[in-house]
């Protein structure tokens, strides 16, 4: 027996996203079929207005509502200061640290050879554009994740502006090998900053 169209389809949509499989895809449609209609209501439009109103900013490549974004814009913030991350949940963990005060730059992933990811996958070519028209930069943060992919892609970019004499530094290594920047709590992250060397 095949399920009817709407939840065939509801399943579908499911498996779309990352990490569901079948099983759950189907425990979650069947779930979202007895859900409350007003909370299913709330819930479908909130995934086309984020889908609708939120965008990259052109300048950093944060998400954000309005280009470009209120880091970028605000004016109060050190100009003098970039920290390269890998993704946007990224800036959000730094952010709720407090104590930089610097911009950001979203490199959208990391250079992966066995993923076939290259410099022209992610979002380097726009930092060294955004170098280049910008001569306050004097310092570039690299805090990409203490992985493989990551330091290499740290490397790669620190040779990458070596040429221009922009300061490039690394992350210190209070965040264990292979840790996400987006899990480390508030202190390791200031002390990793605050002991950040030149590379
Ligand atoms: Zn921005």
């Amino acid at each position: 027996m095949q399920y009817p169209e709407p939840i065939a389809k509801l399943i579908d949509s499911y498996l779309k996203l990352p990490g569901i499989g079948e099983k759950t895809a189907t425990r979650l449609a069947f779930f979202t079929i007895d859900m409350d209609e007003n909370d299913v209501a709330t819930f479908a439009s909130s995934l086309v207005s984020a889908k609708k109103d939120l965008h990259y900013c052109s300048i950093c490549g944060n998400i954000t509502e309005n280009d470009p974004c209120v880091i970028c814009v605000d004016k109060t913030r050190d100009q003098s200061q970039i920290i390269v991350v890998e993704q946007v949940k990224d800036v959000m963990a730094l952010e709720k640290m407090r104590e930089y005060h610097g911009l950001y730059h979203v490199l959208h992933g990391v250079l992966s050879p066995i993923e076939g990811k290259g410099p022209e996958d992610i979002n380097i070519t726009s930092l060294v554009k955004r170098l280049q028209q910008n001569e306050t930069v004097k310092e570039v943060i690299l805090a990409t994740n203490a992985t493989p992919e990551g330091e290499a892609t740290a490397m790669y970019i620190s040779r990458l502006l070596k040429p221009a004499g922009i300061k490039t530094t690394r992350l210190a290594h209070g965040l264990s090998v292979g840790s996400d920047i987006e899990y480390a709590d508030e202190m390791t992250l200031f002390k990793a900053v605050e002991g950040r060397q030149e590379i």
